[in-house]
């Protein structure tokens, strides 16, 4: 019989399971404490619960902790790991030193059914949300865990696509029963799904970041299917009136494509749909994918891209190329893992 998961439930989860194994609420506190404090591998290690309470709870729980299967490491240090998740799937997740900073960037789905064109994980389609224990997973079981400094909801899928597992990964991760850790130091990207957004927003403390790409509707259309249902004016109508503390900070992400979404014209438009939000814009170099014609615009109109809505007020930054040797488009490692096992 497969035994549920304990690493991955929040303290209102882990009560419940006390109740149902008839111990004490407290108990829950002290699981919680062996799960996200102390870096046990078993039950059995649980040493301030009594033995026949470590039976019990093995009986029907396990740890449910679990190493990649795969890395490939890039000439800048950048690591991509693989992981097994839903029995035969694979996920990728990565981890990007900088200096002081470490950052992990994470999976919550297994594929992503948004579709985004210029996406490796798009193609896959979605093969099946990540459960709280396979999202955080990713973060424990890291050989590189005990440096991580930030973590950004970039990897594959939508994370507001499953946000019931986001939010309660978020919860463990920021909670004081849990890591503990500073919203501040966590991003969640979205390609813009309404409902989802306004949830996050009032369920978390932590970043968000939206998938731009372009600020026409026609052209964003073209790129990210999602416009059609969820429109950019929609996010940024949410993003007016929600009352952001100073801590709280909303980007927007943009891919830049060369000769397409990389002229006057879009930086124009760029700065008048953002007027009057506090934000930033993080121009992403594209990393190319097999099939795509898309292509990447040079460093100098990169540069000029973002100083031209630097200008305008807009705090624009470019975010640097990781891991380009090592399949750096998300999705792409995974893809190929899942045509060797079939
Ligand atoms: S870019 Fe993100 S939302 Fe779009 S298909 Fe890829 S994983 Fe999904």
């Amino acid at each position: 019989m497969l035994k549920e998961k304990l690493y991955g439930k929040t303290l209102n989860e882990l009560i419940a399971v006390t109740k149902r194994i008839g111990l004490p609420g407290f108990a829950a506190k002290q699981i919680a404490d062996w799960l996200y404090k102390k870096e046990i591998q078993s039950i059995e290690e649980m040493t301030n619960l009594s033995k026949k309470t470590r039976e019990r709870l093995a009986n029907d729980y396990e740890i449910g902790l679990y190493a990649p299967e795969n890395f490939s490491e890039s000439t800048d240090g950048t690591k991509k790991y693989l992981y097994k998740v839903l029995n035969d799937k694979y996920i990728e997740t990565t981890y990007i030193p900088d200096n002081e900073r470490a950052t992990i960037c994470i999976s919550s789905q297994a594929g992503c059914k948004m579709g985004c064109i210029f996406c490796m994980t798009g193609k896959q389609g979605l093969q099946g949300n990540l459960s709280s224990n396979e999202i955080l997973n990713q973060f424990r079981s890291l050989p590189e865990f005990r440096n991580l400094t930030n973590i950004v909801f970039m990897g594959m899928g939508e994370p507001l696509d499953n946000i019931s597992e986001v939010l309660k990964s978020l919860d463990i991760l920021t909670n004081e029963w849990g890591y503990g850790w500073s919203p501040t130091r966590i991003t969640v990207s979205t390609v813009g799904l309404i409902t989802g957004i306004k949830e996050f927003l009032e369920k978390s403390r932590c970043h968000l970041a939206v998938s731009l790409h372009s600020p026409f509707d026609e052209e964003r259309r073209k790129l990210m299917p999602i416009q059609r249902t969820n429109t950019v004016e929609e996010v940024l109508d949410i993003i007016r009136k929600f009352d952001f503390n100073s801590q709280r900070r909303v980007s927007f992400e943009y891919i830049l494509f060369k000769g397409m979404n990389d002229t006057p014209r879009h930086i124009k438009e760029l700065a008048r749909i953002l007027n009057g939000i506090k934000c930033r814009i993080n121009i992403i170099r594209f990393h190319p994918i097999p099939g795509s014609q898309f292509q990447s615009p040079n460093l100098g109109t990169t540069i000029n891209f973002k100083e031209a809505l630097n200008a305008k007020g807009i705090l624009t930054t470019i975010r640097a190329s990781r891991g380009v040797d090592i399949q750096a488009a998300c999705g792409l490692l995974s893809t190929l893992e899942q045509n060797k096992s079939e």
